[in-house]
């Protein structure tokens, strides 16, 4: 019996059409998802939500030579999770929020922060610990964005594991800068499969 587990990657307000990083069709995809997490948040042993939960000094913004606007300054509006998708979240006692980028001179896309054979992000830590619980986890990864944060996730994620046969995407949950290209080029190229659920 396969155990599912989901990981949503950064379903924050900065990241939705109005917010101070918008990424095109995000606010469609965290709509769906919040409906689908309504009716199918049963299914999964545990929901992971990453945030994005920077310091107001980060090094990724541009005002401090990164390359991104200002963004998910923990504890702003911009930092909490898309309200309609967080209502939903807020019903359920599966739900895991995992932070990352609470450093100030530290990057990480990725909820592992996998460096060096190692994961540096202790609450990517605490991830990886619950799926090597699981004897068949079968992992469904979804969010914003794609091409960025998402993408460096699985790829992490299928270093750490090894293995890319129990990683799945949810397409239709995911909004990327670039529309998808480089998400779906990626997935087919690690054996990822694609899902539309
Ligand atoms: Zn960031």
């Amino acid at each position: 019996m396969y155990e599912k587990f989901l990981i949503i990657v950064d379903p924050q307000n900065d990241f939705i059409e109005g917010g101070s990083l918008p990424v095109s069709g995000a606010r469609s995809a965290m709509q769906q998802l919040a409906e689908f997490v309504k009716s199918n948040s049963a299914e999964f042993s545990t929901i992971f939500v990453t945030q994005d939960s920077h310091p107001e000094n980060h090094c990724s913004f541009s005002s401090n030579g990164g390359i991104w606007p200002v963004h998910c300054v923990r504890d702003s509006s911009g930092f909490e999770v898309f309200p309609q998708l967080q209502e939903v979240l807020s019903g359920l006692n599966n739900v895991e929020y995992c932070r990352k980028g609470t450093y100030s001179g530290v990057e990480q896309y990725s909820i592992f922060a996998y460096s060096d054979g190692e994961i540096t992000n202790p609450d990517g830590k605490k991830i990886i610990s619950v799926l090597a619980k699981s004897s068949s986890p079968q992992i469904v990864v979804c969010g914003i964005a794609g091409d960025v944060c998402v993408m460096n996730t699985l790829n992490d994620l299928v270093k750490i594991r090894k293995s890319a046969d129990d990683i799945a995407v949810a397409q239709n949950f995911t909004a990327s800068i670039d529309g998808g290209e480089k998400l779906e080029a990626f997935c087919k190229e690690n054996n990822i499969n694609l899902l539309n659920l």
